[in-house]
């Protein structure tokens, strides 16, 4: 039997953050990684290591233009990578690539079948466009992933769940018209958050239309609001039969996060790990990958993320 539960720390995605005071800083992991060790759920999980994304990897999602912008705007180390949410600085191409590159490694992994689930709670990057980065995401380690898995390993259904309180626009528009990416995504309400996009109307485009539920929850909503819309992205999900599955359980729907205003407790967290934990068994061979996502309170980041943690070993 391979193990339960592969979960990627170290060095590598700890750095994964940006400087002076930025709201994404380098302390996530740590926090996460603490309460973990606390708790002692280090002991119910394989640790393994990070690793760095190559460019051809980085290129399976990204446009070489990207790529290239990217790499230069690290090498000047200074500016931003987009309009003014993701800056530039010395080392931010490696930061970048590290996290797609470890999620490409948990990937390998699974697919080996040495492990069932993988969570990398330094990941889950759901803004990168193909040609841009935005909102705090240099590259899009979601989509990497997404095209790695069709390209490689010819798996083509692949399911998708988003719980960050930021609509995941980058995969969103990325596969819009594709008939194969099963998405659900709970999210603040566009019309009051950062992207401002996710509106319910968009169910995918041309031969995909039905395939995708974006589910927007109104500022200051909660559990309660949360377990209504999740009801229906449950039953969305199983009606698309997956083959892989993979969850951006962003922290930052909980009370009290500094850019957002939604009042979610960690049972969200541990109720949607442990559904999707449950159809990965049912339809996916037990394939199912996990990605941190946003989340800007440490003791909220920390108590979100050992939840999945505990829900998935
Ligand atoms: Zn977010």
């Amino acid at each position: 039997m391979p193990a339960s539960l592969a979960l990627f720390v170290g060095d590598l995605l700890a750095c994964y953050g940006f400087p002076d005071g930025h709201p994404l800083g380098i302390d996530r992991q740590g926090a996460f990684w603490s309460q973990a060790l606390a708790l002692g759920l280090d002991q119910r999980v394989e640790v393994l290591a990070p690793r760095l994304a190559t460019r051809e990897e980085l290129e399976r999602f990204h446009t070489p233009e990207h790529v290239s912008w990217v790499k230069l705007r690290s090498e000047i180390g200074e500016g931003y990578l987009d309009e003014g949410d993701t800056p530039a600085f010395p080392g931010v191409f490696e930061r970048g690539a590290a996290v797609a590159g470890t999620a490409l490694e948990a990937l390998e992994r699974v697919m080996a079948g040495e492990v069932r689930r993988t969570f990398q709670p330094i990941g889950g990057l759901h803004h990168a466009r193909r040609g841009r980065s935005a909102g705090f995401c240099v590259f899009n380690d979601l989509g990497v992933v997404i095209d790695t898995l069709r390209s490689r390993f010819g798996v083509r259904r692949v399911g998708y769940v988003d719980i960050d309180v930021h609509h995941g626009d980058g995969i969103y528009y990325a596969y819009e018209a594709d008939p194969e990416l099963i998405f659900v995504d709970v999210h603040e309400d566009g019309r009051f958050l950062y992207p401002g996009t996710g509106h319910a109307r968009e169910t995918g485009r041309d031969d995909a239309a039905g395939t995708k539920l974006n589910l927007p929850i109104p500022p200051r909503g909660g559990d309660r609001e949360f377990f209504a819309a999740w009801e229906k992205g449950l039953a969305h999900l199983r009606r698309h039969q997956p083959e892989f599955l993979i969850l951006q359980c962003g922290a930052d729907g909980l009370a009290g996060d500094p850019l957002a205003d939604l009042r979610y407790t960690t049972a969200v967290h541990a109720r949607v790990a442990r559904d999707v934990r449950a159809v990965a068994d049912e339809l996916c061979g037990g394939r199912l990958m996990a990605f941190g996502g946003g989340g800007y309170d440490l003791g909220n980041l920390a108590a979100a993320w050992t939840a999945v943690l505990r829900e998935l070993a």
